[in-house]
């Protein structure tokens, strides 16, 4: 457990702000609270844990790496669909698998990546002010589609990281005195998400995280080139969400995901832990606990009803697989998990119905979410339900759609 006194002083961080960081991002948090250990993450617990674990989950994972045997008899869960998710996946999988057998890292999963080159021996001399902006620059050219910086935050990084091959804890391998994090967001496919659920849409899942891959090794690289550390992280180390809402990408949904302006919750996220000096952003609020506060489309549309429809609470429901001493909408993750198990890929129909999941390129999207950030929320909700949005597409109109470009 973090002591009350350490999280008084982690709550305080960027001590030059006007408020403490939590008061800005509206986390509520108790001295009940207690980092995350990794080992309790689902995917792992599928490993481990008898009460996970399953035929289902065996071949759910399968089915990832191998030659499907059987593929469904139902549209958007067949030969061509399973191909299709696999290639998206191919990079994620080619660099978490590198180091998987040979050195016990499973290098964006459950580590952090390691494959960089040596970095410059000096350091280059620029103001925070001016590293932070170049670094968002050379960000948004190197891949990323946000990005945004925040402090280090101890809170949010894992106690242990987890070996699927010993079966035990590791420790975490992050030095303590990297005081930045560069968060970045990639864009994950609208229209493949509007077919969920499919095992096609999942293809959006790993296009989004190969996305993501590319841009935060490059990104991280650069910073090793001005000759300051940087350690580059995906889903391993510490939790993402709330060091993008910290680094002022986006709010908290009550689907338990980030809801970024640009993409709303369509979005993978890495972020890059980094000595170089640089000028934290602030959280920003464009109105999305309000809506969610009223909204639950998420909640009624899960079919297994993982996503609360109640207020933000302090339940962990199994008690397990979540962080402790935080009041906010926790969905259940086992639940959830095996859902995706039974169906045979996972699952994103949070994302696809919530009203800021919408190509914001187009006017009439970018009206509505202006009327979800004011009094004209509950209208825009109406319009949202009338306008069918967040409807299900066939996998079939994904597949005779044009190719863009
Ligand atoms: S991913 Fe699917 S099963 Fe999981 S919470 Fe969202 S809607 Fe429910
Ligand atoms: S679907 Fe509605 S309630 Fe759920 S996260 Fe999106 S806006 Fe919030």
């Amino acid at each position: 457990m973090i002591s009350p006194a350490a999280i008084e002083e982690i709550q305080g961080a960027g001590r030059a702000r006007r408020k403490p960081v939590d008061a800005k991002t509206g986390f509520e948090i108790t001295s009940e609270f207690q980092r995350f250990n990794q080992k309790y993450d689902m995917f792992n617990r599928a490993v481990w844990d008898d009460s996970v674990r399953s035929e289902r989950s065996r071949k759910f994972f399968e089915s990832y790496f191998t030659d499907l045997a059987e593929f469904r008899a139902v549209e958007g869960f067949q030969h061509r669909d399973y191909a299709l998710r696999n290639a998206a996946w191919y990079i994620a999988d080619f660099t978490a698998d590198l180091l998987e057998t040979s050195g016990d890292r499973k290098e964006g999963f459950l580590d952090s990546y390691t494959m960089f080159r040596e970095g410059a021996t000096r350091k280059m001399e620029a103001s925070a002010e001016e590293n932070s902006a170049e670094v968002k620059r050379a960000g948004k050219f190197l891949g990323a589609d946000a990005i945004g910086i925040c402090d280090y935050d101890e809170r949010w990084v894992y106690t242990h990281n987890y070996s699927r091959q010993k079966l035990t804890d590791k420790e975490i391998d992050l030095p303590d005195d990297l005081r930045h994090v560069v968060v970045i967001t990639n864009e994950m496919d609208h229209e493949t998400i509007q077919t969920v659920p499919s095992a096609l849409s999942g293809a959006a899942t790993g296009q989004g995280y190969s996305r993501d891959i590319i841009a935060v090794l490059s990104l991280t690289q650069y910073i090793r080139n001005l000759g300051y550390r940087a350690v580059a992280s995906l889903n391993d180390t510490a939790l993402s969400i709330p060091l993008a809402i910290q680094a002022g990408l986006g709010q908290y949904g009550r689907h338990g995901l980030l809801i970024t302006p640009e993409f709303g919750p369509r979005v993978r996220i890495a972020k890059i832990f980094t000595d170089l000096p640089l000028i934290a952003d602030d959280p920003i609020d464009f109105g999305v606990t309000e809506t969610c506060n009223i909204c639950r489309r998420c909640s009624a549309a899960c079919p297994v009803k993982a996503i609360p429809s109640a207020a933000p609470s302090f339940d962990t429901h199994d008690g397990v697989s979540h962080v402790k001493g935080i009041r906010k909408w926790t969905i259940n993750a086992k639940q959830c998990f095996t859902f995706w198990a039974n169906q045979g890929s996972d699952c994103s129909i949070c994302i696809r119905v919530c009203p800021y999941n919408k190509d914001f390129s187009r006017l009439g999207n970018r009206i509505l979410r202006w009327m979800l950030s004011n009094r004209w929320r509950r209208m825009a909700l109406w319009l949202d339900v009338k306008l069918r949005f967040g409807r299900r597409q066939t996998a079939g109109w994904w597949w005779r759609r044009p190719a863009a470009g």
